[in-house]
């Protein structure tokens, strides 16, 4: 009989760390993967693995998953290659450095520690940015990992402790009877008592088999690597509105993102946009004008889930017992992957975690049972 404790449909980052945190607990684990695990947005994202500049709601997530970075050794095995280079973003105006300070001021609140950098010290400290910054805010902490590594690492460290990881191994239906969830794969049906769906950008699609609504768009982030260049880039380098961020890795290849590309989530596929490489490209010199000649080798993209107010789905189900979900990242999710695993573990096995989720609460988007809306009654306007 196929019974588990928690079943999970999804290997990537987050199903993979959930996988593992919960195996190593003791209690049994079937994790689901359609293809291989990381071959989605967490195989081939940026790789930055940045706190700063994310949303309240979600900085605690943050914070924890940023101390299981630095044990990934422990964890499963392999530092893949995380580096704390830092991460750097620029203001190009009064207006935006005031942002800056403001971000500041609440991260604090956090924890996170931020240095501001005035135009002056910019220009001495990173004498190969561009001209027309105002100056910029230093997190230290935050770093970069290689993406192509961590999923697979978790995953191979989940199955040394026990879980029972699937690949190739797409769930078709799930559904829950007498309290205990059947999920079907192929012509066979494996029973748990607790699901966890960390489906990615097909997340909303598996929430909505249990009544738990909520849109999930997709995204493409642009993504190019130039050759190897000499090492000279520091912390990894973002700016105010996110129109540009690179990072340069440790065999000297300069990895940029900018813009959005395209992608259909139906058929797995997703492609780079010539034009939107161009603008990229130009982005990219204007803040780092020693790129002029580097040759670009290569560009991609991913499928990345999207929620409208940025920030993921993740907790408990409104509506199911022992469901809980976690996607729609919003091109976060790779810095709060390991963390969102050890939280999605807690809440599975004791049913409530230490680390604040409630700004991340699927209940976020639907309304209360006895509304107007759910009961089928008129609403009454307001003038
Ligand atoms: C180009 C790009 C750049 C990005 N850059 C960054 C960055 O620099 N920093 C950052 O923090 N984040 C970044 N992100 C976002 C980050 O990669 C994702 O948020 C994160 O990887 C999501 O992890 P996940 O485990 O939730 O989803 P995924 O990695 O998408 O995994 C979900 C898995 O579920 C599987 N699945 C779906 N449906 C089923 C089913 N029915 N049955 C079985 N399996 C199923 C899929 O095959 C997939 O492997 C970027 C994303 C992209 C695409």
């Amino acid at each position: 009989m196929n019974r588990y404790d928690v079943a999970i449909i999804g290997g990537g980052l987050a199903g993979c760390s959930a996988a593992l945190h919960i195996a190593k607990r003791g209690a049994s684990v079937v994790l689901f993967e359609r293809g291989r695990c990381g071959a989605q947005a967490s195989g081939v994202n940026f790789g930055g693995v940045r706190q700063q500049g994310r949303h309240r709601a979600e900085l605690p997530l943050s914070r924890r998953s940023r101390r299981l970075w630095d044990q990934l050794p422990e964890l499963v095995g392999t530092d893949c290659e995380f580096v704390a280079t830092g991460h750097l973003k620029l203001a190009r105006s009064d207006g935006e450095m005031a942002e800056l300070e403001a971000y500041r001021d609440m991260a604090q609140d956090f924890g996170l520690q931020l240095e501001l950098v005035g135009k002056r010290e910019l220009r001495e400290l990173y004498p190969y940015l561009g001209d027309n910054l105002a100056g910029g805010s230093l997190c230290r902490e935050d770093g970069q990992a290689n993406p192509r590594l961590v999923a697979p690492a978790f995953s191979r460290a989940a199955r040394r402790a026990g879980a029972d990881i699937r690949e190739m191994s797409p769930v078709s239906a799930a559904w829950q009877i007498d309290g205990a969830f059947q999920v079907k794969v192929g012509q066979e049906v494996f029973s748990a008592t607790k699901l966890i769906n960390v489906a990615g950008a097909w997340g909303a699609k598996i929430a909505a088999w249990f009544g738990d609504e909520v849109e999930e768009d997709v995204i493409a982030p642009n993504m190019c690597v130039t050759e190897p260049l000499p090492l000279f880039m520091g912390p990894n380098l973002g700016v105010c509105g996110g129109s540009i961020y690179l990072r340069q890795i440790p065999h000297g290849s300069v990895i940029f993102g900018a813009g959005m590309a395209v992608a259909d989530r139906e058929r797995l596929r997703a492609r780079p946009l010539v034009e939107v490489t161009q603008e990229g490209a130009r982005l990219a010199i204007e803040m780092v004008p020693r790129l002029a000649n580097a040759l670009l080798v290569r560009t991609w993209t991913g499928i990345e889930g999207s929620i409208a107010d940025g920030i993921p789905v993740f907790g408990p189900s409104s509506n199911v017992p022992n469901l809980f979900h976690a996607f729609g990242f919003t091109g976060h999710g790779f810095q709060l992957g390991p963390g969102a695993g050890a939280v999605l573990c807690e809440l599975a096995l004791d049913g409530e975690t230490r680390t604040a989720i409630d700004g991340l609460s699927i209940a976020r988007f639907q309304q209360p049972a006895d509304s107007p809306e759910k009961q089928g009654r008129p609403i009454e306007m307001k003038k």
